[in-house]
């Protein structure tokens, strides 16, 4: 299967599952982490507008390769260190790991004042993991409350890697909380609107539970070679 169907595939099943859960605009968000320019340029003739990278370098070249086209969305959804956020504040529109004080302060400070704001989703650790990034839901509204009040960043919502569930049932357990904790958000700050939960294997339970955005990577890209990294 080539890129562009995949991509309608993709489309097509977000349609389907939307209208069965009375859900609407459920974006996609293309993961193209690790993958060359090309297979972008083929995403982005079947109509594809938002991809996601994990790794700073890899991401700003490909924007830069890209720069023509200001119709393209960057979304930044890796671990960030904060010697590094300063190419994230220069080059991307969005990030989605936003898990400290510290790295939303660095971001504010380094976006350039001739870019828009850039906008912001804190990270949860709804599956309460040790090893992975995201906060805790109880720090949610101290760290929102700090990022709404910087003048360059755009607080947009809340985005989680929860455990891995086979079972839709179990699957939503995790995701019905982000909802929960998104629809408070919601109701305290004006910007939020985006819920990003769900991924190749949980797609349906996320757009079930009020995902507004999933992001897919194999399943439009096919496997992922670590060893040959961009
Ligand atoms: C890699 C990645 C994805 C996409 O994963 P696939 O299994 O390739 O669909 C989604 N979200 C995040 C945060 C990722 O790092």
């Amino acid at each position: 299967m080539s890129i562009s169907e995949n991509l309608s595939r993709i489309q097509q099943q977000i349609e389907q599952i939307s209208a069965e859960y009375q859900r609407e605009n459920v974006r996609l968000l293309a993961v193209s982490k690790t993958k060359p320019v090309q297979a972008i340029e083929e995403a982005i003739r079947a109509g594809q507008c938002a991809f996601g990278e994990n790794y700073v370098q890899e991401g700003v070249e490909k924007i830069a390769y890209f720069s023509g086209n200001k119709l393209l969305e960057w979304h930044f959804i890796g671990p960030l260190q904060s010697n590094k956020s300063r190419l994230v504040a220069e080059h991307f529109d969005w990030i989605q790991t936003v898990d400290r004080f510290k790295i939303a302060e660095r971001l504010n400070d380094q976006r350039p004042e001739h870019l828009p704001p850039l906008n912001v989703l804190i990270q949860i650790n709804i599956s309460d993991e040790s090893s992975k990034s995201g906060i805790q839901p109880e720090e949610m509204f101290s760290l929102a409350e700090k990022i709404s009040q910087f003048p360059r960043l755009k607080l947009r919502g809340l985005m989680a890697i929860p455990k891995p569930e086979s079972e839709p049932e179990q699957q939503k357990i995790a995701l019905r909380k982000m909802k929960d904790l998104f629809n408070r958000l919601q109701q305290r700050f004006e910007s939020v609107d985006t819920l990003s939960m769900g991924m190749s294997d949980d797609m349906a339970s996320a757009i079930d539970c009020g995902s507004t955005m999933v992001r897919i990577g194999t399943a439009i890209f096919g496997e992922r070679n670590y060893s040959q990294k961009v």
